[in-house]
This record gives C-alpha cells, sequence and structure tokens, in this order.
C-alpha cells in the first residue's frame, strides 16, 4: 500500500544518512590517523614548456598510502578533509613536502627559475594563516619565493572577491606567483582578471580532452589562450595526452602543457631521474 511504501521510503532514507553520517566520522578518523601516521605523500607532474622544450616545473598532487587500500586519489578524499578542516593540517604537510623538494631540485642544479605549484583549498585560505605559513615554510626550507606557485580555483575568488584581493595581493608581495586552476569550469566573472595579480591560467582537461577535433574545445581553448596573451600572463593546458593536442596547443601559442603525453605524475626519485633524462 502507499502508506507501506511510504514507510520504506522513509526507513530507506534514514538508512543512508546514518551511512553518510557514518562515513563522514570514519572519514574524519582515518585522516586524522593518516596525518599522525604520515601516510600521505607528494607526486611531482612535470611542466614543460613547449615554446623551448625544457621542464619548466611541477605541480605537487598529494596521494594517500592507506595500509588497507593502497593508493587512495585526491578525489576520494579531498572533499571530506576540507568538510572536516583537516586540509589545513595536510596542506601544511604539501607545502612543506614540496618547498623542501624543490630546493632540493635547485640545489642539485635542476629546474633553475622553474617552479613548484601547489594546490590550494579555499578552507586554508579563509581558516588558517596561510601567509603565516608559507613564509615560516619558504624560511624553513631556504626556498627562494619566485620558487613557488600557488594554485586556485576561479569559485574561491568568487565567493569574496574584495577578501580574496586584499589576501591574494598579499601572497604575490612575498614574490610568490598564482596560478588560476581549472579555468573556465566555475561559476565566475571575467572582470576579477583585471584586478587580480594573476601569473597563469591553467586550461582545465575538460576543454583539452576533445582537441583538436571537437569545434567547441577548439573555441574554448583558443579563447582563454587569447585571453592569456592578451592580459600577458603564462597558459598551460593540463590533461594533455596525444601528440595531436600539443600539437593544436603549440599552433596557438600556448606557453606550457601537462599531461600523460610527457608523465604522470611522479615520485621524488622519478621525478629528478625524468628531468635528468628529458632532452
Ligand atoms: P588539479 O589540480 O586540476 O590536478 C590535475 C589532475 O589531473 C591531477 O589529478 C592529475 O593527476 C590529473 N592529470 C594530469 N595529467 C593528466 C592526463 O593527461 N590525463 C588525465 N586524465 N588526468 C591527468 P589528481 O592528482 O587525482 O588530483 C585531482 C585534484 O585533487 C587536483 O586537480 C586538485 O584539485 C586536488 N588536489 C591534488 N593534490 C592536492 C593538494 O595537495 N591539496 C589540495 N587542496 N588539493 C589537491
Ligand atoms: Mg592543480
Ligand atoms: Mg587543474
Ligand atoms: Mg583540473
Amino acid at each position: 500500500s502507499a502508506k507501506n511504501s511510504g514507510k520504506n521510503q522513509y526507513q530507506f532514507y534514514k538508512n543512508e544518512m546514518t551511512s553518510e553520517i557514518f562515513e563522514k566520522i570514519t572519514m574524519k578518523q582515518e585522516l586524522t590517523e593518516a596525518i599522525k601516521n604520515e601516510e600521505f605523500e607528494i607526486y611531482y607532474q612535470p611542466q614543460i614548456d613547449i615554446k623551448e622544450n625544457k621542464v619548466v616545473g611541477a605541480e605537487a598532487l598529494i596521494r594517500w598510502n592507506h595500509k588497507k587500500l593502497g593508493l587512495v586519489f585526491p578525489s576520494e578524499f579531498i572533499s571530506h578533509a576540507e568538510e572536516s578542516r583537516l586540509i589545513i593540517p595536510i596542506g601544511e604537510f604539501v607545502l612543506n613536502k614540496a618547498c623542501n623538494f624543490m630546493k632540493k631540485l635547485s640545489d642539485l642544479n635542476l629546474l633553475n627559475e622553474g617552479i613548484i605549484a601547489i594546490n590550494i583549498s579555499s578552507i586554508q585560505i579563509k581558516h588558517s594563516d596561510l601567509l603565516a605559513s608559507i613564509i615560516k615554510e619558504l624560511e624553513n626550507s631556504k626556498l627562494s619565493p619566485q620558487n613557488l606557485e600557488i594554485e586556485l580555483t576561479e569559485s574561491y575568488i568568487m565567493e569574496d572577491i574584495e577578501e580574496s584581493l586584499i589576501i591574494l595581493k598579499n601572497l604575490k608581495n612575498l614574490g610568490i606567483k598564482l596560478a588560476i586552476d581549472d579555468f573556465g569550469t566555475g561559476y565566475s566573472s571575467l572582470n576579477y582578471l583585471k584586478q587580480f595579480p594573476i601569473d597563469k591560467l591553467k586550461i582545465d582537461k575538460s576543454f583539452v580532452s576533445g582537441l583538436p577535433s571537437n569545434k567547441k574545445d577548439v573555441a574554448i581553448a583558443k579563447t582563454i589562450l587569447a585571453l592569456g596573451n592578451g592580459l600577458e600572463v603564462k597558459t598551460i593546458a593540463e590533461g594533455v595526452e596525444t601528440i595531436e593536442q600539443k600539437q593544436f596547443l603549440q599552433k596557438e601559442a600556448c606557453d606550457e602543457i601537462q599531461g600523460w603525453l610527457y608523465s604522470k605524475a611522479l615520485r621524488e626519485d622519478e621525478f629528478i631521474e625524468f628531468i635528468k633524462n628529458f632532452n
């Protein structure tokens, strides 16, 4: 009867909620444990300047070495880490590891004048003293600020344009670089591009995947590249997997590419080997 099915529906809804809350609680416990036991590992994906054919940077990408599940990717846990604000200590770990690794590369005379790019969640900016953390890690690692790039999404900027403008100007004043990640995928206005001290636009892989055959992706990619050129900011395409995509981006004067065509994200020693062998 209708009454029964109504009851079942309620039952189902209740169970689903319970399991969702349960998942949240266990995730929070697991992430807390993972921080304590240092189960996180940072991988580095090479960024290649396609005009000079040279490795010019690396994006730090976190992975979780879970004792039972093996290697867990950020899509599985970053949103939980943000919700529980554990992204703040996790983000500090990333910053520490990445700055030290970049300093090591400079000392080895690799990636000189290059950058290490770090993804920053809006939670880290809003609920922690990111500026102080960055100053501390730059001092500890003795990395020069020009070698550090912060990747932010448009959604963070759009949440509060005035507030984020102040924060980003303070970050810029340290001498570090700012990139807009996943450009074009968020709810945004182009207006902020005029006022913000941005160094780089990252073309999201969802616009790269259809290149060069998908007309819509072609139109969007060309538009972002024209915008980057006009604004005199660097452009990088992410998720480049094929020669054809690379050739299109080269033809359209994209500065850099990052993707499986060259390499997936690598462990520190693998990354060092990659640069040494890159010619
Ligand atoms: P993102 O910053 O846009 O990073 C690019 C993602 O594309 C990475 O996924 C990378 O492994 C993947 N990728 C690179 N080249 C290719 C390719 O050729 N083909 C395909 N299909 N994928 C490619 P990953 O490492 O799984 O990271 C996913 C997202 O998680 C990142 O997207 C970033 O938003 C977030 N994330 C990663 N590390 C951190 C971190 O340390 N802190 C924060 N807050 N977020 C992070
Ligand atoms: Mg990124
Ligand atoms: Mg991205
Ligand atoms: Mg992306």
